[in-house]
């Protein structure tokens, strides 16, 4: 049930919530938990904690987190509005998809500006048989195993090592 894209990069043992809803944590190939952050760099201005807001791109909402493993330095693209999701993947914009994002913005903790958090993901969709109705209509489009990546709403909540500061609903997105 993990999105295809995120395969690397998440644990496996997932708790599944339902049907709809499944949480794990970020962990690399190399094993390490901790990771720098990158967002498109707009935050809220009265935030304490900076939560990453999304830009707009050609009028379009870009909201783009990647993060880079402090040990080995992988690099994963974690989400992306225009690629992943329902809006990215189901009802993508091949050109809104591809072009150009801005320099992204190394996020650091707000408390003691550390850069290198864990974090844990929250995936809900409308789940896989909602799905296989909805290939009845699209089904030459996509296939049943594309439900994994038609998810709708996409939670992480960091945890800063250093000052043991939680921040809960870092990112909490909807992607329909
Ligand atoms: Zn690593
Ligand atoms: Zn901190």
């Amino acid at each position: 049930m993990l999105p295809r894209h995120l395969v690397n990069c998440l644990s496996h043992n997932v708790n599944r919530l339902d049907d709809f809803r499944f949480e794990t944590d970020f962990i690399c190939r190399c094993g390490s938990t901790l990771f720098r952050w990158y967002t498109v760099g707009r935050y809220g201005e009265s935030d304490p904690f900076r939560r990453p807001l999304s830009i707009l791109i050609e009028g379009k909402p870009c909201f783009r987190i990647e993060n880079e493993c402090i040990k080995c330095n992988h690099r994963c693209l974690v989400f992306d509005s225009q690629i992943h999701g329902w809006n990215g993947f189901i009802c993508r914009n091949e050109h809104l998809a591809r072009i150009s994002r801005p320099t992204l913005d190394l996020w650091k903790c707000t408390v003691c500006f550390a850069a290198g958090q864990s974090a844990r993901i929250g995936i809900a969709s409308e789940g896989e048989s909602d799905f296989n109705e909805f290939l009845q209509s699209f089904g030459d489009r996509f296939n049943p195993d594309d439900w994994v990546d038609a998810f709708g709403w996409i939670h992480i909540s960091l945890r800063c090592p250093d000052c043991k500061t939680d921040i809960p609903g870092w990112v909490d997105y909807e992607t329909m």
